[in-house]
């Protein structure tokens, strides 16, 4: 029986889920890189990894539709096995806005992107790894962000808000599934150099901001990826419903 360890990252064929991608399989984990739209960028990372002697499958899925949700996890226990660990990365961001110019629909799709998708990918996570179901336990890790914390003022605060929740669900989830093997833990990422930035209609944001930052520079994807293997690793084995802020001391 193969028991290599299988995690499952949405949003990794770029930025943040795409360093945590690559630093699992370097740690022997069978690998589902999900992406929604980039497929050159999810191939290029699938080939990299594989060449380095890592094994790893690509899987298109929008995390924001419940049936494609159903289709990734279903793809993953077929492909590569029984699934140890989620990483709840993928996220939207929309360009900077006041409340007084937010619509309705621009707001439900910031909820659906990055809460409902969250609340469906922890969902059949747990029907697969909780004892309650025959599992065998897990972790889920959900990067949120410390905008949930600040509110982003003046930036997006929709998008704080939605972070805000992935708070409240890891605290709610780790509580309620603690029992049962699974820890729930969360990773908040502060100004990091990803392409995410320019969605919010601001490029340089983190270059511009890097004065007020305490260690004076943003961070990168590794740097979160290296804290989101930690939560997920049995190094944290005591460690559940915690937030772990990667944030350079903002
Ligand atoms: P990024 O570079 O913009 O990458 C986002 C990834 O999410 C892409 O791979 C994208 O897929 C995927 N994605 C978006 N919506 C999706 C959906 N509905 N279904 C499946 N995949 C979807 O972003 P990032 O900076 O790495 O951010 C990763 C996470 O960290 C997000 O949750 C973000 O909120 C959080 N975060 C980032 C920062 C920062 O400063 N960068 C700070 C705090 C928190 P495609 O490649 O197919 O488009």
């Amino acid at each position: 029986m193969n028991s290599q360890k299988v995690v499952l990252i949405t949003g990794a064929g770029r930025g943040i889920g795409a360093a945590t991608a690559r630093l699992f399989a370097a740690k022997n984990y069978a690998v589902c890189i999900n992406y929604k739209t980039n497929v050159d960028a999810a191939s290029a990372l699938a080939k990299e990894i594989t060449a380095k002697g890592g094994r790893c499958i690509t899987v298109q899925a929008d995390v924001a539709c419940e049936s494609d949700v159903i289709r990734l996890f279903e793809t993953t226990d077929k492909q590569l096995g029984p699934l140890s660990v989620l990483v709840n990365n993928a996220g939207i961001l929309r360009p900077q806005s006041r409340l007084e110019d937010m619509t309705a629909e621009r707001v439900n799709s910031m909820l659906v992107n990055n809460v409902t998708s969250y609340f469906i990918c922890s969902r059949e996570a747990v029907k697969r790894m909780s004892t309650r179901h025959g599992g065998r336990g897990g972790a889920i890790v959900n990067v949120s962000s410390g905008a949930a914390r600040s509110g982003s003022p003046n930036e997006y605060i929709d998008y704080a808000a939605s972070k805000g929740a992935i708070d409240t669900l890891t605290k709610g989830l780790a509580l309620k599934v603690a029992a049962e093997g699974i820890r729930v833990n969360c990773a908040r990422p502060g100004f990091i150099y990803t392409d995410m930035h320019a969605d919010g209609g601001d490029a340089k944001r983190v270059e511009r901001l890097e004065p007020i930052i305490p260690l004076q520079r943003g961070g990168t994807a590794n740097e979160v990826a290296e804290a989101i293997y930690w939560l997920a690793s049995d190094k944290s084995s005591f460690s559940t419903g915690n937030y772990l802020d990667v944030t350079g001391g903002i």
